[in-house]
């Protein structure tokens, strides 16, 4: 069968693609990471939205990322229960198993997420309107101007911060020094990445931030009262 008979399927003619001129320029790489196993120094935390790439915008290659996206990234708070959890399952695999080295929670502009925490889901989606209220905290007494979704998407952001510090495992390796959180809020429009900063507690476009974000923590303090920054 000839190329141009198989298929007007384009997912496969991307899979075939894949195979045929990706993967043989990254064939070591891939079966590096087989022989060797996974070691990603970064627990991503996204909203599934389409058009947050985190590969694209972290210039990440395979296994540096360990990602996992869901509905306004956001994150259960932690009770310790051993209910079917992706997200708490995820964050508590990357910091116990893979143990990462940081962990990024990205919100993004035009949140579909976070206008429908404050329009409703559809009544037949129980499971997201139970979801959304992770967004709660965030939300503004105020009409949903873009402005005002535009900050909310960015308080959700923070909070889902400090709920990840109610994870016993990452905040013990937070305090000890072994685990950063970033705070990530990305214009799509803008191509730009707005960073979290604990200090000045807003966001900064990345092209000025001194730093990739700062997340909640409290910074360990020695024995002789002295805090030590990173
Ligand atoms: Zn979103």
């Amino acid at each position: 069968m000839k190329d141009t008979e198989v298929s007007t399927d384009e997912l496969l003619t991307r899979l075939r693609r894949f195979h045929s001129d990706y993967f043989p320029l990254h064939q070591q790489r891939f079966q590096d990471l087989v022989a060797e196993g996974q070691h990603p120094k970064t627990l991503f935390i996204g909203c599934s939205d389409s058009r947050l790439v985190p590969y694209l915008l972290t210039g990440a290659g395979p296994g540096e990322l360990f990602i996992v996206r869901n509905v306004g990234a956001f994150i259960p708070p932690y009770d310790g229960s051993h209910g079917l959890h992706g997200t708490m399952a995820a964050i508590e695999f990357a910091v116990l198993s893979l143990h990462v080295e940081r962990i990024i929670v990205c919100g993004h502009s035009h949140c579909g997420a976070i206008r429908t925490a404050y329009e409703g889901a559809p009544a037949e989606a129980v499971a997201l309107q139970a979801w959304l209220k992770l967004a709660d905290e965030a939300l503004l007494p105020v009409q949903p101007s873009p402005e005002a979704l535009r900050r909310t998407e960015q308080r959700a952001v923070v909070l889902q911060l400090e709920r990840l510090m109610d994870y016993p495992m990452v905040r013990r390796n937070v305090e000890s020094g072994q685990l950063t959180l970033h705070g990530w809020h990305y214009v799509i429009e803008d191509g730009e990445i707005h960073v979290f900063d604990l200090q000045q507690g807003n966001f900064v476009p990345a092209s000025i931030a001194s730093h990739s974000g700062t997340g909640p923590y409290h910074p360990y303090v020695e024995h002789d009262g002295q805090i030590l920054d990173d």
